[in-house]
């Protein structure tokens, strides 16, 4: 591991990630398996236009069902990370946990479902043997990640008139204390109404809604 405060980016699945089974199990058990994976992540993701951060494991959980011809495998997902408000740009944490369902299948038996157009499904030489499903693993961390977060519901942004953030103390700015800029931009809309009857209202100008 390289030192330093860098965090390493990924722009992949991180390599030390082992997360496979053994089909030949579940062939032979008939029922339901269940798998569990922790795999680590120390590191950022950019996702949305901005930065992800996780600092531990993504807990994996998958129920593989199925026979020689088909598994169906429920893949869970959960991780903590952390990425910036998206109203005030501070650190905001993010909990995920999110179920995907994926289908495998050989490729000789694949040939015979020529309906199935699923995007979930994973084609693979045999279902008889290891099965590896970090590939899916990681779109699904990437799917779970929401394009929105905010660090509190409550959260109140950053004032539009001095720019700070208004969580902790009031910065004073009322909506009235108006920026001369804006007040023109009052002026003008309201001309416009007066000029334009049954016209106008929609282009505020100074705030992109
Ligand atoms: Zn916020
Ligand atoms: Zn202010």
């Amino acid at each position: 591991m390289p030192g330093g405060d860098r965090k390493m980016i990924f722009l992949e699945k991180p390599q030390n990630w082992q997360c496979s089974f053994d089909g030949s199990e579940v062939i032979e058990s008939g029922s339901c398996l269940n798998f569990f994976w922790m795999l680590p992540i120390d590191g950022e993701i950019e996702h949305w236009g901005q930065t992800y951060s996780f600092t531990e494991n993504v807990a994996v959980k998958a129920a593989v069902v199925g026979d020689s011809s088909a598994f169906t495998v429920d893949i869970n997902v959960s991780a903590d990370a952390t990425v910036p408000c998206a109203r005030c740009l501070s650190v905001a944490p993010l909990e995920i946990i999110r179920n995907f369902r994926y289908f495998y299948r050989p490729l000789a038996v694949a040939a015979s479902f020529e309906d199935v157009e699923d995007e979930d499904l994973v084609l693979v030489q045999s279902l008889d043997e290891e099965i590896d499903i970090s590939d899916q693993v990681w779109e699904s961390l990437i799917i779970s990640l929401p394009e929105k977060v905010l660090c509190s519901a409550e959260c109140r942004g950053i004032c539009p008139f001095c720019g700070r953030v208004r969580n902790k103390d009031d910065c004073g700015c009322s909506g009235e204390a108006i920026d001369p800029r804006f007040e023109i931009l009052a002026d003008r809309k309201q001309e416009d109404r007066d000029n334009v009857p049954g016209k106008g209202g929609n282009q505020s100008g100074n705030s992109k809604k």
